[in-house]
């Protein structure tokens, strides 16, 4: 039986990924300091004989001695909202270091156990860019100190550091792109687009557009999402690639609270709030090179994922 260890396994994605590695018969070691994470998010499979959880930070002393086949590095808070306790505005100074310092341990945890690895990053490495759709070959336009920068830079120097090691020949790593994903055990307030006008849609409570609302994301399921991660891992193509992966269909922030409106039947107001600083005004990954080396596209439409979001909201108390 392989060994999998997943970093920022009790995440909104970690989690996800930890369930699916124990179905497909693999033993996983998650690791995760909850400042974002939540253990209940595990709750399925904390009894299960070849799932440990650890509650550790990979930025301090983090060492492990079993022996490991793989490491994915999903460690890092994600949401940008300021007005959530979880956001990386919140937690600068954890999101630099989980994804420099926390990156550097992990990939010497892979150097040493002959791991293969697969860093976490981020569309935002794009910043607020200047093409559309984002190849993996655009460079991006980052404000490299503004208040996204802890996440923006703490994800360029990661993927930096990754590429290093690669280049070195000391390590099988590659540098995911994670696009904009939603589903089931989002934290409720995590102040994201999608869990923030499902409640607030549940509610009757006013669903919160920020801007004018024309700004554009492309939304992709966590089952997706999770896929795109296990094939760009066990597959033998992808060392020392960045790939994108995320929905290539790409909507306005307005048509989306339209759409969490119709689907729960709400009798919410759309209201409009101040858009944040540096709030990127389109994103949508080219997701080419993913078709090509993995033969991976998401398949569960924006309608279908919001249903299943929305019943997982409705059965937990917000
Ligand atoms: N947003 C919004 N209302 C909210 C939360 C977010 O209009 O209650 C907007 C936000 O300004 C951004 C988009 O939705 O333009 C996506 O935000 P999110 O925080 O989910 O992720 P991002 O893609 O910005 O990292």
């Amino acid at each position: 039986m392989q060994t999998v260890l997943v970093a920022g396994g009790a995440g909104f994605i970690g989690s996800h990924l930890c369930k699916k590695l124990l179905s497909e018969k693999y033993k996983v070691i998650c690791v995760d300091n909850l400042i974002t994470g939540n253990k209940n998010n595990l709750n399925d499979i904390l009894n299960n004989e070849n799932f440990t959880f650890l509650e550790k930070d990979i930025t301090k002393n983090f060492q492990e001695d079993s022996k490991l086949d793989y490491i994915f590095h999903l460690a890092s808070p994600a949401s940008p909202n300021k007005k959530s306790p979880r956001s990386y505005i919140n937690h600068p100074l954890e999101t630099l270091l989980a994804n420099s310092l926390g990156t550097y341990n992990l990939l010497e945890l892979a150097k040493e156990t002959s791991a293969k690895f697969l860093y976490a990053s981020s569309s935002e490495i794009y910043g607020d860019p200047k093409i559309s759709p984002q190849k993996e070959d655009y460079y991006g336009n980052v404000n490299p100190n503004g208040v996204r920068s802890v996440y923006d830079e703490g994800k360029r120097f990661g993927e930096a550091i990754t590429a290093s090691y690669v280049r070195k020949g000391s390590l099988d790593a590659r540098i995911i792109r994670i696009f904009n994903t939603y589903g089931p055990f989002m934290q409720a307030d995590d102040g994201r687009v999608v869990s923030n006008f499902i409640n607030q849609a549940i509610l009757n409570k006013p669903i919160t557009v920020y801007g004018d609302g024309a700004q554009t994301r492309s939304f992709c399921y966590v089952d997706d999402m999770v896929e795109g991660l296990m094939l760009a891992m066990f597959s033998d193509k992808t060392k020392g690639e960045v790939i994108n992966l995320g929905s290539p269909n790409e909507r306005k922030i307005s048509e989306l609270a339209t759409i969490i409106k119709a689907i729960t039947n709400s009798r919410s107001d759309i209201v409009f709030e101040d858009l944040p600083e540096d709030d990127p005004k389109v994103r949508k990954p080219d997701i080419s090179k993913a078709e090509k080396l993995i033969g991976w596209r998401p398949k569960i439409n924006i309608e279908q994922g919001i249903r299943n979001t929305v019943e997982y909201f409705k059965g937990i108390s917000i």
